[in-house]
């Protein structure tokens, strides 16, 4: 029996490995020159970053998190997170609700009070509850948190509107202290918030490409390259896959690859379910790397709500993650910005981004233009899955319709789902037990 994989991110060869160690023959067809899809790595004049946006190492799941920290042991740095939020020039701490004391006192009045005000409200049943991640926000916030911090900084990495965005996935993703902790940071008491990121690991050398490399290792002769998938058939029990000069067959077929690259592969697909699958909603990033002389703030990554300030939504600091990931006197900054096809930012090239980017910087206080040493600009077509409202009916039916059809789904943009890499390895771990 064999298994073709496509795609191969980190859902595809966790896979690989796993069904070849439980004796299975399989085939992994990767687009790109490279494996890991948002987990690949640049490296260049000394500097490492992670193209497809600054990748850590961190779990609920103590399984998933064991096996990724065993897949680096021997090139792994451990850090402890100190995480702010850029707020007016300062440096609140992350969580926000956990760094009220870091504002000034005008807006630190402003969310205790509505935080207060808003949980009389809920007590005495004047709440409706929510319908959409908006009403989410200030249900659970109060006006306060939600408009100083919550809803300019959700708008900036969704590039979504937030009132026609479900609020299904929040629980577990979005930080939602305990009261105390809000008014204990409020008054200046130091609280800790969402405490499983609190410590994390960060592959030595390498940047987190060297994690899926080493989960590779074993399987790197089952994996094809620049094989791009073009037609995905069934006929009885055997899978034909072609890059339109290439074939190969299987009697089990696996996808990784987003929906929206499957759906044209698949000649016989219902035009109801092509429907579906393009009303899916996503966003793209575009990272852009930047190495200076000197040093950076030993923070190690900061969330940018300001709209007006920048057009990242977060900048990371690499070099902080390990001493191998910039030359010796030097250090890193990893800029996201998220945007979608046909708006500002996919219509600005990506030397004009990085200028903008650099002097948005400057004015941060973060670098000086004259310590840039190196830059370096990457997009990703498909960055993180947006849960718009009509999307649980959506996935549903396009889940019934692979399922049916007999092609599993795994992986971040393969089951289209907020997965980060314990959530997609979760998935990989499950998908091989249930076999
Ligand atoms: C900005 C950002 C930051 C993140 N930070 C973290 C973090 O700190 N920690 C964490 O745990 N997770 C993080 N994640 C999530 C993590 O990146 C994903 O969970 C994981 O990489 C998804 O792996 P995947 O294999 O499912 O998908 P992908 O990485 O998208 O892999 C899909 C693969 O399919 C290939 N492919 C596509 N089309 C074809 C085709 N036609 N033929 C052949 N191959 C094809 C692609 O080239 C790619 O290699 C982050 C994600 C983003 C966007």
């Amino acid at each position: 029996m064999k298994t073709v994989i496509l795609g191969g991110g980190l859902a595809g060869v966790t896979l690989a490995r796993l069904l070849v160690e439980k004796g299975e023959d399989v085939v992994v067809l990767e687009g790109e020159e490279t494996i890991g899809g948002l987990c690949r790595s640049r490296e260049e004049k000394g500097f490492t970053f992670d193209i497809g946006g600054s990748h850590i190492i961190f779990s609920r799941d103590h399984e998933v998190l064991a096996f990724m920290n065993q897949m680096i042991e021997q090139n792994r740095e451990q850090r402890e997170r100190n995480t702010k939020i850029f707020y007016q020039g300062r440096y609140v701490k992350y969580p926000f609700e956990n760094g009220l004391s870091d504002l000034p006192p005008d807006d630190r009045f402003f969310c205790l009070h509505e935080y207060i005000l808003n949980l009389i409200a809920l007590e005495r049943g004047d709440l409706p509850p929510p319908k959409t991640f908006l009403d989410w926000i200030y249900y659970t916030f109060g006006k306060g948190i939600a408009e100083t911090y919550m809803v300019p900084y959700n708008e900036k990495i969704w590039n979504y509107p937030l009132d026609k965005m479900s609020l299904h996935w929040v629980d577990g993703r979005v930080p939602k202290p305990p009261v105390e902790d809000i008014i204990r940071s409020a008054i200046g008491i130091e609280t800790t918030g969402y405490a499983h990121q609190a410590v994390f690991s960060y592959p030595a050398r390498g940047g987190i490409a060297s994690l899926i490399d080493a989960i590779a290792d074993p399987v790197k002769d089952r994996i094809m390259t620049e094989f791009i998938v073009r037609s995905v058939k069934r006929t009885g029990n055997t899978w034909t896959v072609s890059d339109g000069t290439r074939t190969v067959t299987a009697d089990h077929c696996i996808s990784t690859i987003p929906l929206p690259i499957l759906a044209p592969c698949i000649p016989d697909i219902p035009r109801e379910i092509t429907d579906a699958i393009q009303s899916l909603v996503y966003n793209s990033i575009c990272c852009i790397g930047i190495g200076i002389t000197g040093d950076v703030p030993p923070v190690s990554w900061m969330y940018l709500p300001e709209k007006n300030l920048t057009p990242a939504n977060r900048i990371s600091f690499p070099s902080g993650y390990s001493s191998f990931v910039s030359p010796p006197g030097h250090s890193s900054v990893l800029a996201e910005i998220t945007y979608n096809a046909g708006d500002a930012i996919d219509l600005t090239r990506d030397a004009d981004l990085t200028t903008g980017i650099i002097a948005s910087l400057e004015e941060m206080n973060i670098l000086k233009a004259e310590d840039v040493r190196y830059t370096t600009a990457a997009r990703s077509r498909f960055a993180y899955v947006v849960y718009d409202s009509g999307y649980e009916r959506t996935i549903a039916t396009i889940r019934d319709y692979f399922d049916a059809y007999g092609i599993s789904l795994v992986g971040r943009f393969s089951q289209f789902e907020y997965l980060n890499m314990d959530g997609v390895i979760r998935s990989v771990l499950d998908y091989v037990k249930g076999r």
